[in-house]
């Protein structure tokens, strides 16, 4: 963020608005962000009540969407917030990149794998811009979570990980689920650590994996994988590694 922006005047997109996204956009909302751009393609359902706290049990009987939910319930606590729902799965980096493009902020926080190196390369793609926005990439999982900052240099999420798992680990991670505390406490960590970056505060996510075990926060360093396509946007190739 420049220095003539203030959090006030930032948008930041959210890709999913389930375990990971209702706390993260309601940290952002609290923190005093402008706009928040809602994204996801799914109904309340009731099974989502324990761990996806702001929708009610008349959302689920009305199978409302949850943009529209979530937007609903962020307006009413935080009246100043400009509130973006978009009811409809995204496709690809591409289509992540139109959104993002005129934010200052990306949190991804579905549970999708696709979508996490979608968000990735949206983000590569706009690192050329004038104003590069920043994010972070969640996921959670059981008693687990983990978020990873990308900033406009640096490594990025593709450092970490090369290409998304087979579709039988993703479906075997969704009837995993989430434990209702991780995805709160995950979620609004990541949009924690956002907001300091779109404050341009330093902050221990930049450029680094924290994940979230057993109650326990650490933190793993990440530099530019040799053979990752990101190391072609890096002014200088210092610091590259093997992945793991
Ligand atoms: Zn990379």
């Amino acid at each position: 963020m420049t220095s003539t922006r203030t959090l006030a005047s930032s948008s930041v997109v959210i890709v999913g608005c389930g375990g990971l996204g209702v706390p993260a956009a309601w940290t952002c909302a609290a923190a005093g962000v402008g706009r928040l751009i809602l994204c996801d393609d799914d109904a309340v359902e009731v099974s989502n009540l324990h761990r996806q706290v702001l929708y009610s049990e008349s959302d689920a009987a009305a199978s409302r969407a949850k943009v529209v939910a979530l937007a609903d319930a962020l307006q009413r606590r935080f009246p100043h917030v400009e509130l973006v729902p978009v009811a409809r799965r995204l496709v690809g980096s591409d289509d992540l990149r139109a959104l993002v493009a005129g934010a200052d902020g990306l949190l991804e926080g579905s549970d999708d794998p696709c979508l996490k190196f979608a968000a990735c390369d949206a983000l590569l793609a706009l690192r050329g811009a004038e104003r590069p926005p920043v994010g972070v990439i969640a996921a959670a999982i059981g008693r687990r979570g983990q978020y990873f900052g990308q900033l406009a240099t640096g490594a990025c999420f593709r450092c970490l990980f090369e290409a998304p798992p087979p579709a039988a680990a993703v479906a075997g991670c969704r009837v995993a689920g989430i434990l209702g505390p991780v995805a709160l406490e995950v979620g609004a960590f990541a949009a924690r650590s956002l907001i300091r970056l779109l404050k341009g505060q330093p902050d221990a996510v930049a450029g680094a994996l924290m994940r979230l075990q057993s109650g326990r926060l650490d933190r793993v360093a990440v530099t530019v994988a040799a053979d990752c396509p990101c190391r072609a946007l890096e002014p200088r190739h210092s610091g590259v590694h093997p992945r793991p």
